[in-house]
């Protein structure tokens, strides 16, 4: 370009706008927010797992304690039930048929002894003594089972008080080699077994195992309640599923107590499944407390960019306000209130490159007050002030459009820019000035002005200085044919500057 654009014409640069500042926080926070939600979020679904995997592992755990115990004692049931019908056993000692019978299995510390039972339900024979009190128990369901079930198995009773006990009765039944009921052996596994085997693990207060028979029958449970061992849980909501699959979890409040649980279940052991429930608030315990801290330093974080964002967008726009005031000192005419000389330079560039762009033409006025020094002389500076004041007011109020720019040249000479203005249009504009002007005049002082009008359609071989010099050409042409008048550019000067 064959001039420079004015250095503050350009927008500014360094100038940071508030809303941007807004918004890049306004991002940082959300982006921030989703980043922790989400790392949150994978902890959770982390904590979950391991407590889901922990308590499967525990389940297992103890279904083959169990199993191996139960599974342990039966041989022990079933070996008694075999020899009692061998028919080489019918005429020996009742000491030598205890120590075939019952083998070291019936003395171990959780099992009762084992008691035989024969069709009728009389008592037969007692692991514990070779005098066993006569009793019978034709009436009780470990016995009426068999007698009834020719296929009852191993069978497992509501657990109760036995022979002095809190125990859980296993029984089987004593078939003939004709497949005639016998009787039944009947043996015992105490709640001290389950007790031992609970105590040895380290649970949390909500934590709960219960062990159940498979029509749902409470065969034992920790935390420990009499009230609830025996209880038939088979018809609550989904419980069947834990006696039709192997193994699987559910959510839910247990339907002992209200607490939400996640149940995790073992049953390979038939008859018996072992279920082991967690609080999901001690699986999210350690979770929860993370969750606090990160999203109470989240929420401080948040309140700190917010609190820093509005303080600097304050300041940011207190600066833009006190830079525009400054701007606005800068590039006003103190005395008049028009543009300066400085504005003026800028606008001028600016509108020719404007109208060099839209090929339309660019027009100026350049105004100069008559006699001037003479009013100065005649009335004094002060005087002579406040008639530039009303001559401006009287430039001002006819350069009104937005793309105008009315603005004081120096001393008592003014600029107007009209963009988009013929020499005629612009020569219209001067002489309305220029009359308004002489409208001004009291009685012992005439106020007049002479006016130069260029009016030019910018090409790359113009510059702005060019319209400026045809200007005060025609100016100095209005003043030599004796002022208060408004001359245009003759087109000879225009194409000659051309
Ligand atoms: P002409 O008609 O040829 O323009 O005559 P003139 O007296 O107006 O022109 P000249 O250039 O001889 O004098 C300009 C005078 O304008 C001189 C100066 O005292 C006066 N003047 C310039 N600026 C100011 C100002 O801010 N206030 C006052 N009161 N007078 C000013
Ligand atoms: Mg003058
Ligand atoms: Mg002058």
């Amino acid at each position: 370009m064959w001039f420079r654009r004015p250095k503050d014409q350009a927008a500014r640069p360094g100038r940071i706008s508030a809303k941007l500042l807004i918004w890049c926080s306004i991002a940082t926070i959300v982006g921030f927010s989703a980043v922790c939600g989400s790392v949150m979020f994978d902890m959770r679904r982390g904590e979950q797992a391991l407590a889901l995997q922990t308590m499967e592992n525990l389940a297992t755990t103890i279904d083959s304690d169990i199993s191996r115990n139960v599974e342990l004692y039966d041989l022990s049931l079933r070996n008694v039930a075999s020899n009692m019908v061998e028919p080489e056993l019918a005429g020996i000692s009742k000491r030598l048929l205890h120590l075939i019978l019952f083998d070291h299995a019936a003395t171990a510390k959780h099992f009762g002894t084992i008691q035989v039972f024969d069709a009728a339900g009389n008592l037969l024979h007692d692991s514990g003594t070779f005098d066993a009190t006569p009793e019978n128990r034709a009436d009780e369901d470990y016995f009426r089972v068999h007698r009834d079930n020719s296929d009852a198995g191993l069978f497992i009773d509501r657990p109760g008080q036995y022979r002095g006990a809190y125990s859980v009765v296993l029984s089987r039944r004593i078939t003939g080699k004709d497949g005639a009921f016998l009787g039944a052996v009947v043996g015992s596994l105490r709640f001290s077994y389950f007790h031992d085997l609970f105590g040895r693990l380290t649970l949390a207060p909500q934590d709960v195992i219960a062990v159940l028979r498979h029509d749902g029958v409470v065969i034992m449970r920790t935390p420990f309640d009499l009230d609830v061992i025996g209880k038939d849980l088979g018809q609550g909501h989904g419980v069947q599923r834990l006696f039709v699959e192997q193994s699987g979890s559910f959510s839910g409040s247990g339907a002992v107590d209200p607490i939400d649980r996640l149940y995790t279940w073992r049953d390979s052991s038939r008859p018996l499944v072992v279920v082991v429930g967690k609080s999901w608030t001690d699986i999210f315990a350690i979770w929860r407390r993370q969750a606090f801290r990160v999203g109470g330093i989240m929420l401080a974080l948040i309140a700190f960019v917010t609190g820093a964002t509005m303080i600097i967008v304050r300041e940011i726009k207190r600066r833009e306000r006190a830079e525009d005031k400054l701007e606005g000192l800068a590039t006003t005419d103190a005395l008049t209130g028009l543009r300066n000389r400085r504005k003026f330079d800028q606008v001028i560039v600016q509108e020719w490159l404007r109208a060099h762009r839209c090929q339309e033409p660019l027009a100026l006025l350049m105004i100069d007050a008559d006699h001037f020094k003479t009013y100065n002389d005649m009335f004094g500076h002060q005087a002579g002030d406040q008639l530039l004041v009303r001559i401006a007011g009287s430039i001002a109020g006819a350069a009104q459009r937005s793309g105008d720019c009315a603005a004081r040249y120096g001393g008592e000479e003014f600029a107007v820019l009209l963009s988009g203005l013929s020499v005629d249009a612009a020569l219209a504009v001067g002489e309305n000035i220029r009359t308004n002007v002489e409208m001004l005049s009291a009685d012992k002082w005439a106020t007049t002005v002479s006016i130069g009008v260029a009016s030019i359609v910018p090409n790359a071989s113009l510059q702005p200085t060019d319209l400026v010099e045809a200007a005060d050409k025609a100016l100095y042409e209005a003043k030599s044919r004796g002022r208060n008048q408004s001359v245009a550019t003759q087109r000879e000067n225009l194409s000659r500057v051309a």
